[in-house]
């Protein structure tokens, strides 16, 4: 493995969770035992965020699921990178396929990623073919523009913040985990073209993670294989199953 790129994993956490199922969370992340070896970032709903920055243990970092594309203002409904880091988040997923399906297109995704780097978030960097390119053999054509969009607006200092999750569309919440040769191919992929646009510097630097029903059964194999930096994890991320997938290197 690669000394730069430490190994991330993340939690998303999604639409889920009542204050007193939140709290449990956060209890069962203070009394598990996570490798000092991974970062570790949860990203709870927006409402809980605030119970979990007050709450949770010091060595795991909180994330927001999205944010606004601008600053504070007359945006109903939107919350601003600025009241993010103000309640302590440091992390923000952008992109995730569950959001580009609300009609996000890869610029307004990679201009959102970009403003919240500006405003001093970290940035998780989704994307991710659907079954169709992925059967089709087209996923390249598919993922590249949405890397290429990032790369555009993205500068090299901005890179260091920035950490890349790789998820199938139809691995996500199907349990249809990538084979880990599957996973390794795009994430070479996507590294070799990371190095064409952005230099060979941000692409060996840059930990690419994957994501789509990744499990602490699944964990092991995928992180063994070369450019796999670590797991953006959904469902088992509400489980005692989450410190298995940080702690998968052994
Ligand atoms: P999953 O979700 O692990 O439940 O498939 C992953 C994600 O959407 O980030």
């Amino acid at each position: 493995k690669v000394e730069a790129r430490k190994f991330f994993v993340g939690g998303n956490w999604k639409c889920n969770g009542t204050v007193s199922q939140t709290a449990e969370l956060i209890s069962m992340l203070n009394q598990s035992t996570l490798s000092t070896e991974t970062e570790v970032v949860v990203c709870p709903s927006q409402v809980h965020v605030q119970k979990v920055t007050e709450g949770l243990r010091g060595d795991v970092s909180v994330g927001a699921q999205d944010v606004w594309t601008q600053g504070n203002g007359a945006f109903t409904g939107e919350t601003s990178a600025d009241m993010l880091t103000d309640m302590g988040v440091s992390w923000t997923l952008v992109g995730h396929s569950e959001r580009r399906g609300k009609g996000e297109s890869d610029a307004e995704v990679a201009a959102k990623a970009k403003y919240a780097l500006d405003k001093g978030l970290k940035v998780i960097a989704c994307c991710g073919e659907p079954l169709e390119s992925r059967e089709a053999g087209t996923t390249n054509d598919f993922v590249f523009p949405q890397i290429k969009a990032y790369a555009d607006v993205f500068t090299k200092e901005d890179w260091k913040n920035v950490v890349i999750a790789y998820e199938p569309i139809w691995a996500i919440g199907t349990g249809l985990t990538a084979t880990p040769e599957q996973a390794q191919e795009t994430h070479a992929d996507i590294r070799q073209y990371l190095g064409e646009i952005a230099g060979s510097d941000v692409a060996a630097d840059t930990r690419i993670l994957y994501g789509g029903s990744a499990s602490g059964a699944t964990a092991p194999g995928l992180s063994a294989k070369e450019d796999i930096d670590g797991f953006l994890v959904g469902g088992a991320s509400l489980k005692p199953e989450f410190a298995d997938i940080v702690n998968c290197q052994g």
